[in-house]
């Protein structure tokens, strides 16, 4: 669903008033240059909801500009923890000692290195947030 006015450019953040134009009667539909950087102002308004959350997962600034600026997203804390776990999961993923561990068989060692990362991204992210929006 798409926001009310405005609407942003996930290229350059310029405001428009509009990002689709519809002709005959809505059945034709028209994607809008932005007036800034002449680039489409947001395409992911034509994409489905599996490829903006593919592109989310791979962590595309401008799916999330798109989400977070053109449209009615309240779900914050879900797109969080989705952030979270694809964060730990890189950190799992990129531990030392990874190599050398290659033998699966004690998978609950590997599970709680995992939420050991888990762990670690959240306390990182806390502090990282906390720095952020501390108002001193
Ligand atoms: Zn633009």
């Amino acid at each position: 669903m798409m926001a009310p006015l405005p609407y942003y450019c996930i290229y350059c953040g310029h405001e428009e008033p509009q990002v689709y134009k519809t002709y005959a009667e809505g059945n034709l539909v028209k994607l809008l240059q932005c007036s800034s950087c002449y680039n489409l102002v947001d395409p992911y308004c034509e994409y489905d909801t599996t490829l903006l959350s593919i592109n989310v997962v791979l962590q595309n600034k401008k799916a999330y500009r798109h989400i977070l600026l053109n449209t009615w997203f309240e779900n914050f804390w879900k797109l969080a923890i989705v952030f979270l776990f694809c964060e730990s999961y890189c950190s799992w993923c990129f531990q030392k000692g990874m190599e050398s561990k290659a033998n699966y068989a004690d998978f609950y060692e590997l599970e709680t290195n995992f939420y050991r990362a888990l762990l670690r991204t959240i306390v990182s992210t806390a502090a990282f947030d906390g720095l952020i929006c501390c108002p001193f």
